[in-house]
C-alpha cells in the first residue's frame, strides 16, 4: 500500500509501497523482483530521520516475523519482535535484554541494524556485542546465517549497524542477562555545574552498571549545563514478589506543559526548569520498575507531535574523552542560536565493537531534541558538525536527518571497508533508503 512515511522526528517524509511479509520466503521473492528504487526493511520507525524510509521504492513491514524461542539465556527472535513484548516475556523467566534504548517501541532487527546503545555502554557495549547470529536475506536472495567470528564475520559486522543496506534480517539470536527482579535501584544526584557533573560521570564509570545524565539546555533560572546524574543497578530481590514488567510510573504529561506545536524557548525553558525541580531531588537506592527507569517516555503517547508540523531534529554526536569541552561548546552554540532542546541526554561510552558503521567510541555522547522549524538551526548544526568532526567524533546515523556525505566520510573512517562488503552482499544494488541516497553511502570511498 502506498504510504507516506516519516521518522520519529517527523521532519522528513517520503512515499513508498509498504509490503507486509509473513515469512522468509516472501522476503526472498521481494528481493528477487526488486524495483529500481529498491527495497528496505522497516521496524517500528523509531529512528528519527530517514533511515527507515525508501521514497519511490518498497518498504518491508516485518511485524509478522515475531517468533520467540528461549533456551537458557539464548534467545532467538523474529526480526519484527517488539522490545516491549520481548521484555515482558524475558522478565517472566528472570531474564532481561543486554542493552535497551530509551524506548521499548522498537524491533529487535532495528536494534541490530543500528547497533543500539543504552545507559550501560561503558560496561556492556552495544547490541552487536551480544548477538551470536543473524539470519539475513542478502541482495542475491540467499538466506544466510552470519555469526561474529565463524560464519562470514565480515558480512555479520557490516550488517550490525548496517542500516538495512546489506539485507533483510529475518531473525536474531542473542544472549540475555539474568536479573534478580523486574526493578531497578536508582540513585539520582543533581549538579549545578557541568564540569562537576562530567567528573561524577567519569567516576561512575568504575562503579555503576547504568549511568546517564539529563542536562538543562536552557538554564532559565540556573546555569546552562546543570544536570541530574542517574546511576542504577538491577534491584537484588524481587519487589512485590513478582517478575512482571510494571508499566512506567505516571510522569508529568508533556502535552500538559507544552501545547501542541507551540514550542517557544520559554516553554522549553519552563519544561527544563520543571524537570530540574521534579527529577533533581537527590535520591539514593530508590526502587523503580524497569519500565519506569528505562522507558519513561513510553508512558506519553505520540510525544513527538508536540513539535508541530515542522517536527524535530535529534542531534546526537560522540566525541573522544580528550575533546570533552565540545559538550559545553555545543550547549552554548545552541543556546546562542535560540535552539533550546526539550530533552538533552549525556552518556559515557566505553570501547566500540567491530562493526565499521557502529556509532559508539570511547568518550561522551550528547543527544538533543531540537525543534526543526528554527531557521538558524541548519547553519548552527553545520557549524557544530565541523567542531565534532575536527575533534575526532561522529554523528549517529539512526538519529540523523541533516548530515552530508562528507560528514559521514570523515566520521566513519571505515566506510570504504563497509562499502566493499555491502557491494559483495548486494551486487545488484537492491537495498536502498532515503538516508543512503542523501549520504551517498554507496559511492566509492575515494570520491
Ligand atoms: C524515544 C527514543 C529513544 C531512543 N533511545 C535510544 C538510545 O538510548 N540508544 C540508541 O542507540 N538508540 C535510541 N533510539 C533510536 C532507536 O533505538 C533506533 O533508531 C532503532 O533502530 C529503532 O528501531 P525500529 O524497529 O523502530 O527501527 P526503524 O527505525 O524502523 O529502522 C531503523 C533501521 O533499521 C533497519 N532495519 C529495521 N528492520 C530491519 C530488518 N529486519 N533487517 C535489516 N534492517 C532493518 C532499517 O532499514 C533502518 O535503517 C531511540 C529512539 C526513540 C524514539
Amino acid at each position: 500500500m502506498r504510504t507516506s512515511l516519516t521518522g520519529w522526528g517527523r521532519s522528513t517524509h517520503s512515499v513508498a509501497d509498504v509490503v507486509p511479509v509473513n515469512d522468509t520466503g516472501e522476503v526472498v521473492e521481494l528481493v528477487q523482483s526488486a524495483p529500481e528504487r529498491g527495497i528496505l526493511a522497516r521496524g517500528m520507525g523509531r529512528s528519527y530521520g530517514d533511515a527507515a524510509s525508501n521514497g519511490g521504492g518498497i518498504v518491508i513491514d516485518t511485524a509478522a516475523l515475531n517468533d520467540v524461542t528461549v533456551d537458557g539465556t539464548t534467545v532467538r527472535v523474529g526480526a519484527g519482535v517488539v522490545l516491549a513484548d520481548l521484555i515482558d516475556e524475558l522478565l517472566r523467566r528472570g531474564l532481561f535484554v543486554p542493552v535497551t534504548p530509551g524506548t521499548s517501541q522498537v524491533t529487535v532487527a532495528g536494534l541490530v541494524a543500528t547497533d543500539v546503545h543504552g545507559k550501560n555502554h561503558h560496561v556492556d557495549g552495544s547490541w552487536g556485542h551480544h548477538v551470536t547470529s543473524i539470519d539475513i536475506v542478502d541482495g542475491t536472495g540467499a538466506l544466510r546465517t552470519l555469526t561474529p567470528d565463524d560464519a562470514d564475520p565480515d558480512d555479520f559486522w557490516a550488517s550490525v549497524a548496517g542500516m538495512g543496506l546489506t539485507g533483510v534480517i529475518t531473525s536474531v539470536t542473542f544472549t540475555a542477562i539474568e536479573v534478580p527482579s523486574a526493578h531497578m535501584r536508582v540513585t539520582t544526584t543533581p549538579f549545578r555545574d557541568l564540569d562537576d557533573l562530567m567528573q561524577a560521570m567519569r567516576e561512575a564509570d568504575r562503579g555503576a552498571r547504568y549511568s546517564v545524565a539529563w542536562i538543562d539546555s536552557v538554564g532559565l533560572t540556573g546555569p546552562l549545563g546543570r544536570g541530574i546524574m542517574s546511576t542504577a543497578e538491577h534491584a537484588a530481590a524481587p519487589v512485590h514478589g513478582a517478575h512482571a514488567a510494571p508499566k512506567p510510573r505516571a510522569r508529568p504529561s508533556i502535552p500538559d506543559i507544552v501545547p501542541s506545536g507551540v514550542l517557544s524557548r520559554l516553554s522549553v525553558g519552563a519544561f527544563n526548569e520543571m524537570w530540574w525541580r521534579v527529577s533533581g531531588r537527590p535520591r539514593t537506592d530508590a526502587i523503580e520498575s524497569i519500565g519506569s527507569y528505562f522507558h519513561p517516555l513510553d508512558g506519553v503517547a505520540d510525544w513527538n507531535r508536540i513539535y508541530g508540523r515542522a517536527g524535530m531534529v535529534q542531534y546526537q554526536f560522540v566525541v573522544p574523552d580528550d575533546a570533552s569541552e565540545v559538550i559545553g561548546i555545543a550547549l552554548n552554540r545552541l543556546r546562542d542560536a535560540h535552539a533550546p532542546s526539550f530533552l538533552t541526554v549525556l552518556k559515557r561510552f566505553g570501547p566500540g565493537n567491530r562493526a565499521p558503521l557502529s556509532f559508539p567510541m570511547p568518550g561522551w555522547t550528547l543527544a538533543l531534541d531540537l525543534p526543526a522549524g528554527n531557521p538558524r538551526l541548519p547553519a548552527t548544526l553545520a557549524d557544530l558538525d565541523s567542531i565534532v568532526l575536527d575533534a575526532g567524533g561522529r554523528h549517529y546515523l539512526a538519529k540523523d536527518a541533516h548530515m552530508d556525505a562528507d560528514a559521514v566520510r570523515r566520521g566513519y573512517p571505515r566506510l570504504g571497508e563497509w562499502r566493499m562488503v555491502r557491494d559483495r552482499m548486494d551486487p545488484r544494488g537492491v537495498f536502498h533508503s532515503d538516508l543512503d541516497r542523501r549520504l551517498a553511502l554507496r559511492a566509492p570511498a575515494d570520491r
